[in-house]
């Protein structure tokens, strides 16, 4: 078996035959994980035992000739933001680093009831803060595709899995593009779904508002039938969305012939060359395929960094409140009253990140900035919204670079945390929105740097998302 290139299909028609049993596939799967662990850190945990027990069930379920689940035997990696049952969950913080959770996440439990076989917790940035996974407490990720360089963030980990192959698909998080960035500078397929389309329970807030779970794969069909099995309802999470989850697969057949594609002028500025070439490549592509262009317009992109930044540390200051040393958290050993329990915990604990969020977070929430600030960046988060309802009134989809530039080097931007939010610029204003977008590969620098394009559609249009990634794959050279 050629573990590195395995898709969800190939897993079922390799059990099917007897090529292989799902105990094997893990027992490979695990042993190469460790092995190419030791070049990239991708991994923070791995769960052998629950692995190997999960596989049993489906070489007992496939002996017994009971259907298999649409994830049936297949090895994944999940997010280290997300929380699994007597499986350590770090949040790539120190903080939480003897952290064992006694439940599982909505999307875990739902994987796992499809027969998916969790092979370890991926590294991220600490609390999914960060664009480069430089940020976890444990050690930078690697990118598999070229070791000196950042896998992106904060999904960093997820992406890696699967780019090198130890996992098939793997779950990330999604505030501002932690799972479309990574998955451009791998190249892979990341896919921030619908805000809402996937619980949140179990998966620890960042900025709850704009927290999204999603798939990573190596194609769009991976990516959605994934995606099919986490999505839904959840009486867990409030705002989990009650909508269909639609017939990806059948919608994927479609052709995109007649297609409008928007393409946002605002997007394009700034733009590093080679990514700007590779994704009018990939539009050359749809175009053969009978797609049509149209400009269209998003006036306020500009104010999307800045609104962002001030939403989510706000929401930050408040979710991370709760890891104070008393509750989940690694206490601080030496101090001699409760106030100083606190401080010294936190302290000690959180990251220079993390500690600059809380910060910044509590400042734009305080009282006589509170109106300055995050109020006024709510007023452009609803523009922002707006721009997009308004171009969706007469495209199908919006086409969009991922990031302004490939994988930079580790380091490069790490102390200058202005650049590395400045990196976030288009990936952002989707996040803002609460509108599904993804990431496609669509090509590759001269040094081989993987490029990612950007599909972005209307709320529970994952379909039509789909669709074009698929015909997309298809059809490119
Ligand atoms: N890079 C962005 C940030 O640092 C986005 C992170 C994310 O989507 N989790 O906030």
């Amino acid at each position: 078996m050629d573990i590195v290139s395995l898709t969800i299909a190939a897993v079922r028609d390799g059990l099917a035959s007897k090529q292989f049993s799902a105990v094997e596939l893990t027992q490979e799967a695990l042993q190469f994980a460790r092995q190419e662990n030791a070049k990239t850190n991708a991994y923070l945990t791995f769960s052998g035992e629950r692995a190997l027990a999960a596989a049993q069930k489906v070489d007992a379920a496939l002996a017994a000739g009971q259907p298999l689940g649409p994830l049936a035997g297949v090895p994944v990696g999940i997010k280290d933001v997300i929380v699994t049952r007597g499986v350590r969950t770090t949040c790539g913080s120190k903080l939480l680093e003897h952290f064992v959770p006694p439940y599982n996440a909505t999307a875990v439990e739902r994987l796992e009831a499809a027969g998916g076989i969790m092979i370890g917790k991926t590294n991220c940035d600490e609390f999914a803060m960060g664009s480069s996974t430089e940020n976890s407490a444990y050690g930078p990720v690697r990118n598999p595709v070229a070791l000196d360089r950042v896998p992106g963030g904060s999904s960093g980990g997820s992406a890696a899995v699967v780019a090198q192959g130890t996992a098939v698909v793997s779950l990330g998080s999604d505030t501002g593009g932690s799972i479309r960035q990574p998955a451009s500078f791998c190249g892979c397929v990341g896919v921030t779904p619908t805000y809402g389309r996937v619980s949140r329970y179990g998966l620890v807030a960042f900025a709850s508002s704009l927290d999204h779970i999603g798939p990573f794969a190596r194609s769009a069909k991976d990516a959605a039938t994934l995606l099919s099995v986490i999505a839904g309802r959840d009486e867990r999470d409030a705002t989990s969305a009650a909508h269909p989850v639609q017939d990806y697969e059948a919608a994927m057949a479609l052709p995109v012939e007649g297609l409008k594609l928007g393409l946002p002028k605002e997007y394009f500025e700034g733009l590093n060359q080679e990514t700007g070439d590779c994704i009018h490549a990939g539009l050359d592509a749809l175009k053969k395929l009978g797609c049509q262009i149209v400009d269209v317009t998003m006036p306020h992109t500009k104010w999307a960094i800045d609104a962002y930044y001030i939403i989510c540390t706000a929401e930050v200051s408040a979710n991370l409140s709760r890891f104070d040393g008393v509750r989940f958290t690694t206490r601080s050993a030496n101090s001699n009253t409760l106030l100083e329990m606190y401080r010294n915990s936190r302290g000690e604990g959180f990251g220079a990140e993390a500690k600059r969020r809380i910060m910044l977070g509590a400042y734009v929430l305080s009282h006589g900035y509170y109106d300055a600030y995050y109020l006024k960046a709510q007023r452009v988060r609803a523009l922002i919204a707006r721009d997009f309802a308004h171009a969706f009134e007469t495209v199908d989809a919006i086409i969009a670079p991922v990031s302004p530039f490939p994988a930079f080097k580790l380091g490069e931007k790490v102390n200058d945390p202005l650049q590395m939010y400045l990196s976030d610029i288009y990936t952002i204003t989707g996040s803002l929105a609460g509108i599904p977008c993804m990431s496609v590969p669509c090509g590759a620098t001269a040094a081989g740097l993987p490029i990612g394009m950007q599909i972005l559609t209307k709320h529970f249009a994952e379909d039509t998302l789909f669709r074009i990634a698929h015909q997309y794959e298809l059809n490119r050279q």
